[in-house]
């Protein structure tokens, strides 16, 4: 039987399993705290956990999820990986560094059935859910790269997939970076960022928990979004704009509205002018990203002249807009791009840099 991956397991049932073999409910948080706290990399470095308790860990679990396939490293210090599951599927992470902060971006599907006509990890549809450990897992492999001195500061959920799509897997993994057994990151740090999906927004709010909420908007109007957005068919931006006011009503968190910058498309004065009239008596802040070119679709990013009337015009309608850095361009760090390059080469990578 193939063995279990540990960090799919809350910190119940996790204590349960050990109080089956017999050892303490202690020994679970003791167990946690080397993986969260303490970055090890196999059961054997859990000094104060008894031999006959790391023995039968590692008979029944693995601790990592997933196999380093290639690990890239920015001029800029941004790091991404590429993780193979146990199945052979990819999915990539991205670690990036400030000055203050070190920031991972999560994947949570394997592809995407969102469709959006700009985004890479879409083009070849949804393959499967990753599992809670297979979440967990980025921010451990990426917490692994850091120096010592160096903690993961923030966290967003904007990699491969649609999150909401995988809230049953993706809400206990958001529950143990939060909590003080787990990663211990502020709910304030951590950031999910979906398509806009009304009812799933409204379940991620009845956790009362202060996480942050980003929406792709990526269009001002219903018929303008359905091109750019295919799921947004039967959604509708009202829908959407509702959910929002109301996880800002509950959790008091100002919402994030992702716009893509898409030439010609999307970027023109009268465009701009109808997203200040639908966010001006929001609590909103518009962070727009100008395109990230994907090799197979004719889409690019505005001029930088384009882009600054853009946020002007925003302003102008006292809406709060900013351009979002690009990190790690170099590497090709906008996710998806990395699982598609390696499904289109069909060969095992090159760069090999497995820990496990
Ligand atoms: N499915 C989620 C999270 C994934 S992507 C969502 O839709 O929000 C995170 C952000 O990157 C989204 O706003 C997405 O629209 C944007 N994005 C995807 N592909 C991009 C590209 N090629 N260039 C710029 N932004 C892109």
């Amino acid at each position: 039987m193939s063995r279990r991956i540990l960090t799919d397991l809350s910190r119940d049932e996790l204590t349960s399993w050990v109080e089956g073999t017999g050892n303490g409910s202690y020994r679970a948080d003791q167990i946690r705290r080397w993986i969260y706290g303490k970055r090890v990399s196999s059961f054997d470095e859990m000094h104060d956990v008894p031999a006959s308790l790391r023995n039968q860990l590692s008979e029944e679990f693995v601790l990592f999820a997933s196999k380093i396939s290639r690990h890239q490293t920015s001029k800029d210090g941004t790091e991404k990986l590429l993780l193979e599951m146990s199945d052979g599927e990819y999915v990539e992470c991205v670690m990036m560094r400030e000055e203050k902060r070190r920031t991972v971006c999560v994947s949570t599907q394997v592809g995407c059935a969102m469709g959006c006509v700009f985004c890479a990890s879409g083009l070849q549809g949804l393959k499967r859910d990753l599992s809670t450990g297979e979440i967990l897992d980025q921010i451990l492999r990426a917490d692994r790269l850091l120096k010592p001195d160096e903690r993961i500061t923030n966290v967003v959920i904007m990699g491969i997939g649609e999150p909401l799509a995988n809230l049953k897997n993706l809400i206990p993994a958001l529950l143990t970076l939060n909590e003080k057994g787990g990663m211990g990151l502020g709910a304030r740090r951590i950031t999910v960022s979906t398509v806009g999906l009304p009812e799933k927004i409204d379940e991620l709010a009845e956790l009362n928990i202060q996480f942050n909420l980003a929406i792709s908007l990526h269009a001002p109007n219903d018929d303008l979004r359905t091109e750019i957005v295919p799921v947004n068919k039967n959604i509708r931006i009202e829908k959407i704009l509702k959910a929002a006011d109301d996880y800002f009503d509950k959790t008091g968190r100002r919402i994030t509205y992702e716009y893509v910058l898409l030439a010609g498309v999307n970027d023109g004065n009268e465009q701009a002018v109808e997203l200040g009239k639908l966010l001006k008596h929001r609590n909103a802040h518009v962070n727009l990203i100008p395109m990230n070119d994907v090799a197979p679709l004719a889409l690019h990013a505005p001029s930088a002249p384009r882009t600054n009337q853009f946020i002007e015009t925003l302003r102008s309608w006292n809406v709060n807009a900013t351009v979002r850095k690009r990190k790690g361009a170099d590497i090709d760090a906008a996710c998806g791009q990395l699982r598609l390059d390696q499904q289109a080469n069909a060969e095992p990578v090159v760069h090999s840099h497995d820990v496990t």
